[in-house]
């Protein structure tokens, strides 16, 4: 719909957003401008509203309306009628021969043992390999950089990294932004469980990820940041990897970890329509005062229509480390993708409305430090068996985390020792 509407401008003060929610969009404000527009909803007003910086390249790691955008209409290609969304590029292709006698070798500017394409879980697994001798790279097509917004982990699943070796123990306390128990988990009417110590720790991405990177790179190991990974030819002898700029890099391995959109698992899946998706919405928002325990998985409401698919919508809220009052409140649903199945920006519109009352705060007395969104595709056939010669999925890519609780990071410590130590390295002396 189009209109003539008159602009206001929004009340930001530090890079938040106290927006008025109550105020009906045509009170009369006191700098006008006169544009035709279409009405903006509820939460592209307050997405506009925030100053967004410091987006990343992982999972849930852009908030700007522009991105929740883009996310929706990659997902409304997902629900298409389509059984494969969309026919994939062939990233990957097998080489008769020898690289080192093709005409490519000349061209070559490093050779690795492994090189790992993605580098947000990616540099867990890089640092693993390279703390045991190997020569390895990472290539990333953002900066290399974590996310401002937590991650929920146990303490347990935590210290897998420092039995792998890769950190030590002061430098997860570093990495850890806030601690909170108890844990509930509950449905309306049937019961609660209060548990301790399960998802109680917030651990700060960009603070982990910058210690890691450190680290790899003490190690020796290479991070070519800003390059994009655009094809891999496999030979008898090396994976080889043609980066967007037109650089040749080969390695003994290829480690596929571009995540739950990486281009050699959609190649793999055949572009093949996903058999379930988990949607989830969220915010962070200061102001709570009640603020020290956390909710795993608590649902207040019974399935319910939105847009054309029957949704329930689930909740997991828990302390932030950026202050006391911080808290993140995540909403989701699982659906079936096809046709009619709802937007972000339609949950999210649900969530200004239910996030209150589920967290008994009224969203005027919040400032909204940041809105999260993701929708995380799930296949029966997962994890992902290799496809390919010389090439391994690895984080999101492999399908190895939980659909259910979107703990990718999680999954990934959990995983992190076994897959060292599995990694078949051909021609590699170990040290
Ligand atoms: C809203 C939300 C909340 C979450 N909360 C939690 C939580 O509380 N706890 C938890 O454990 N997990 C959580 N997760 C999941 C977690 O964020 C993911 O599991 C994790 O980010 C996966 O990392 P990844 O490296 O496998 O994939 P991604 O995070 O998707 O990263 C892929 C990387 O590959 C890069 N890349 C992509 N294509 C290319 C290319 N062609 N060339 C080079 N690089 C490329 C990208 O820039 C990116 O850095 C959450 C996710 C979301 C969306």
């Amino acid at each position: 719909m189009v209109v003539l509407q008159l602009q206001q401008h929004s009340l930001i003060s530090n890079g938040v957003s106290r927006y008025p929610f109550a105020t009906p969009p045509f009170q009369r404000p006191r700098n006008l401008s006169f544009q035709a527009q279409a009405i903006p909803s509820r939460t592209q007003r307050i997405m506009e509203s925030l100053s967004v910086n410091g987006e990343v390249g992982g999972a849930g790691g852009a908030y700007s309306y522009s991105a929740l955008k883009r996310l929706d209409q990659l997902w409304a290609s997902i629900c298409s009628a389509h059984t494969v969304v969309q026919e994939p590029q062939q990233v990957v292709s097998s080489v008769p021969g020898l690289f080192c006698h093709s005409d490519l070798a000349d061209k070559e500017v490093e050779s690795f043992d492994v090189l790992v394409c993605g580098g947000t879980l990616g540099i867990f697994i890089a640092t693993a390999l390279c703390s045991k001798g190997l020569r390895v790279g990472i290539v990333e097509r953002n900066v290399l950089k974590g996310r401002e917004q937590e991650w929920n982990i146990s303490r347990k699943e935590l210290l897998e990294l420092v039995e792998v070796g890769i950190l030590a123990e002061d430098e997860i306390e570093r990495a850890t932004a806030a601690s909170f128990n108890p844990n509930r988990c509950g449905f309306e009417g049937k019961g609660e469980i209060w548990v301790d110590d399960i998802l109680n720790l917030g651990v700060s991405p960009v603070k982990l990820i910058e210690i890691v990177k450190t680290r790899f790179n003490s190690l020796g190991g290479i991070i070519f940041e800003g390059c994009s990974m655009s094809s891999i030819c496999i030979y008898g002898d090396a994976a080889v990897l043609k980066l967007a700029d037109g650089k040749i890099l080969s390695s003994h391995l290829v480690i596929d970890a571009m995540g739950n959109f990486s281009p050699v698992v959609k190649q793999i899946r055949g572009g093949r329509k996903p058999d379930g998706v988990c949607l989830v919405v969220g915010s962070c928002c200061r102001g709570f005062m009640d603020n020290s325990s956390s909710d795993v998985i608590f649902s207040s409401s019974s399935v319910k229509m939105v847009g054309g698919s029957k949704v329930q919508y689930f909740w997991e809220a828990f302390p932030a480390g950026s202050g006391h009052k911080d808290r993140t409140t995540y909403m989701f649903t699982y659906v079936d993708p096809q046709p009619g199945c709802p937007r972000l920006e339609e949950l999210l519109e649900d969530y200004w409305d239910l996030m209150p009352t589920y967290q008994g705060v009224s969203l005027d007395e919040l400032e909204i430090l940041r809105v999260i969104f993701g929708i995380f595709p799930t296949y029966c056939d997962s994890p992902l068996p290799a496809s390919f010669n010389r090439v391994l999925q690895f984080g999101d890519a492999s399908g190895i985390q939980s659909p259910v609780s979107f703990g990718g990071f999680g999954s990934l410590t959990r995983h992190l020792g076994r897959l060292t130590t599995g990694m078949p390295l051909p021609n590699i002396p170990v040290a």
